[in-house]
């Protein structure tokens, strides 16, 4: 486990990326006890919420707001067409589409709005190789929030543990932020996590296997593994449902080879069907989804 002083904040502002998960929690957490009293003028933990987070990963981010007395600002995308009438050839370029709204607890989309919103403006199905829902739902939304608070440069802080380097940028972002990873510089490693989270009064309602929540991020995330989701399109096709519904209405699939309709289909008639075990990017790692 890392010192304190590995989470004491840099000058300058700081938005704290907090997933929602396990391994930003502690992040969030280990920052809050080493920098008393808080400096709430000049960082901003911001969650940013897809609409297809699990209703766990909701209660656990307002019950580590209310448990460590840190204010989130919960955000969502939102897509605003700006032209009109609007051009589909050149609507990529339109980028003052893309908007933020502050939401809460109480009001965070639970049906894949914001997801819904991004899939049209693009117009196509993110998948494994073209995952701009990432980046659009999570890191430039939080990116708009503090350009729209006023803030001209800042650091991010990112729970990327010492045991996913990979994940690691190697270079800083050319843009007005910085990259922070006090976890990795700490040397925590997903058993860290996990140890950290035995002992707290309350957890994240969701599986932890040895530090990896298998259930965590987007329910049905097209990076997690065939395996990983039909186990979810079998135990909850109700919320699986979405995915499949965003297939039939723009004609394609998240996943390359299988659909979520085909993989109902296997799993109804053939429950031992052998499904691959193939994680990607951050789902290989165990981590959270928290691009930068
Ligand atoms: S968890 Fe998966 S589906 Fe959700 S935003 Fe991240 S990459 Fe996209």
């Amino acid at each position: 486990m890392g010192a304190p002083s590995n989470f004491i904040l840099p000058d300058g502002n700081v938005q704290i990326a907090f997933s929602g998960g396990r391994t930003s929690g502690k992040m969030l957490h280990d920052i809050i006890q080493a920098n008393q009293p808080w400096p709430a003028d000049r960082v901003k933990v911001v969650f940013t919420n897809t609409g297809k987070e699990r209703s766990e990963t909701l209660d656990f981010v307002r019950e580590c707001e209310e448990r460590w007395g840190v204010p989130i600002v919960w955000l969502e995308y939102r897509l605003r067409w700006t032209g009109a009438p609007h051009d589909p050839k050149n609507k990529i370029f339109d980028t003052g589409a893309h908007s933020f709204e502050v939401v809460s607890y109480e009001t965070a989309s639970r049906n894949g709005e914001p997801f819904e919103q991004i899939i049209e403006y693009f117009g196509f199905l993110p998948n494994r190789v073209a995952d701009f829902c990432s980046h659009n739902l999570k890191s430039r939304t939080a990116r708009r929030y503090c350009v729209a608070s006023g803030w001209k440069h800042w650091t991010t802080a990112i729970g990327i543990r010492a045991d996913e380097p990979k994940r690691i940028l190697k270079k800083q972002p050319k843009e007005r932020y910085r990259v922070w990873y006090p976890l990795n510089e700490a040397g925590d490693t997903k058993h860290d996590v996990s140890l950290f989270w035995l002992f707290q009064p309350f957890d994240l309602e969701l599986l932890n296997i040895d530090g990896v929540t298998p259930t965590g991020n987007c329910d049905g995330c097209f990076k997690k593994s065939e395996r990983k989701r039909a186990e979810f399109a079998r135990s909850e096709w109700h919320h699986a449902e979405w995915w499949s519904a965003q297939e039939r209405k723009y004609g394609g699939t998240f996943d390359k080879t299988t659909s979520w309709d085909q993989l109902h289909e296997y799993i109804s008639k053939q429950g031992d069907w052998l499904f691959g075990d193939n994680d990607a990017l951050c789902q290989r790692d165990g981590g959270e989804c928290a691009p930068w």
